[in-house]
């Protein structure tokens, strides 16, 4: 686990790169890959004994929040890196994934599978450089638990994880809120999709996250837990 002395360097990090990308000095993209490196690094001792494996895709199926500059992050991503066949198909998804989840409560939306904008008909993440926190945090000992949540989201079966892994992951997803609340920008969490939407049609989403805004009004799953 990280101690209070790594937590204040990881919080002085972000924070860093968010006020430059506050200030328009920098794009969303090299700061929040700056931050998933250290990420990965920290939560490298504690990947053993893991059952997940490229190509195995049931937790794309769950419902996914992203904090703002995650949703930025994607955005770019998906516009500056993807080929024109992959973007085009991405886009398309989000927009169906939308329309599909349009009438739904936040509580319906929670407990219904659908599939991931970003999840290749092979089974691999198109986005994977710049997969949200929660998808690095999610992770399984045991596969036989994501199958029956896959086959029936209404189960309450829980996922059998690494507390180490999971915990360490959760110390820097905590750093990037903290950061954010310094910084008094929109520290909220979105749901995926809209919030990835809307960042790529809306350009007033970046000023609305900088100025504390609600920075995706389109999306209703908007959520002041930041966990
Ligand atoms: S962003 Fe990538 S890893 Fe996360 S749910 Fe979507 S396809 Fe899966």
């Amino acid at each position: 686990m990280l101690n209070p002395t790594e937590i204040n360097r990881e919080v002085q990090q972000v924070l860093r790169g968010f006020t430059q990308m506050a200030a328009g000095r920098v794009s969303s993209l090299p700061v929040v890959i700056q931050f998933y490196q250290r990420m990965e690094v920290a939560m490298a001792p504690y990947t053993g004994g893991l059952a997940c494996n490229s190509g195995c895709s049931y937790c794309c199926h769950y419902h996914v929040y992203v904090t703002a500059p995650e949703a930025f992050a994607l955005a770019e991503y998906t516009r500056t890196r993807m080929s024109e066949l992959d973007r085009k198909a991405v886009v398309a998804r989000m927009a169906g994934n939308i329309e599909i989840t349009k009438e739904l409560t936040v509580a319906e939306h929670i407990n219904i599978n659908v599939r991931c904008a970003f999840l290749s008909d092979s089974g691999t993440c198109l986005a994977y450089e710049v997969r949200p926190g929660a998808c690095r945090r999610h992770h399984a000992v045991d596969v036989a638990p994501c199958q029956v949540t896959f086959h029936d989201p209404s189960s309450t079966m829980q996922i059998s994880k690494r507390a180490d892994l999971t915990s360490m992951a959760e110390a820097f997803m905590r750093a990037a809120y903290a950061a954010q609340h310094q910084l008094k920008v929109d520290d909220a969490r979105y749901e995926l999709t809209g919030a990835v939407y809307e960042a790529m049609t809306n350009k007033a989403s970046l000023k609305r996250w900088r100025d504390g805004k609600n920075s995706f009004p389109s999306v209703k799953d908007r959520d002041l837990r930041r966990s």
